[in-house]
């Protein structure tokens, strides 16, 4: 990114790492709430596992057979969703370090790109090649940026798109 900017007549901006920092450290509180609903999942499925063995009357024995099976399906869909999240994690910290670095090296406009294949949800395909001012939101998402954790799951899960550094908005460059 940084060469990107400086390519583009843009000095280097001063704060690499704090861009970087901030993204991850707002990242990280973000994540640690989805350790805290893990643990909350948990605590359901150990109570309403209790709560069914008590009113079929399963002995100890028959409990920890229900809870150990019960648990392992709650936990194996986290891991099934492993991958996902990490994808969606790093999008989501790049692409806003990104923005952050756009922003204090004093981009005025931004492109939105996406990955150009089928696999681009209609949003995002719809959205490749608008053009906005830095402060303002992209018209199709209203994301400000790909992978805007204040953005919709359903549109942030799995992006591949960037913002590249634009000119200035369509017909007016
Ligand atoms: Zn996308």
């Amino acid at each position: 990114m940084v060469k990107e900017l400086e390519a583009a007549g843009y000095s280097k901006p001063e704060k690499v790492d704090k861009a970087m920092e901030k993204s991850v450290d707002q990242r990280l509180k973000d994540i640690l709430d989805i350790n805290t609903n893990t643990f909350n999942r948990a605590r359901d499925v150990i109570g309403q596992t209790v709560s069914d063995a008590i009113e079929a009357s399963l002995t100890p024995q028959e409990l920890t057979k229900e809870l150990k099976k019960n648990l392992f399906d709650m936990y194996q869909l986290r891991v099934n969703n492993a991958s996902t999240i990490a994808r969606t994690e790093s999008a989501v910290i790049s692409n806003g370090a990104r923005h952050t670095l756009m922003d204090s090296a004093g981009v005025e406009y931004r492109e939105w790109l996406s990955a150009h294949d089928d696999k681009v949800r209609d949003e995002h395909a719809e959205e490749d090649g608008h053009i906005v001012g830095m402060n303002e939101v992209f018209p199709v998402t209203h994301l400000r940026f790909p992978g805007d954790p204040e953005g919709k799951p359903e549109l942030v899960i799995n992006c591949r798109c960037v913002e590249l550094l634009a000119k200035g908005p369509e017909g007016e460059e």
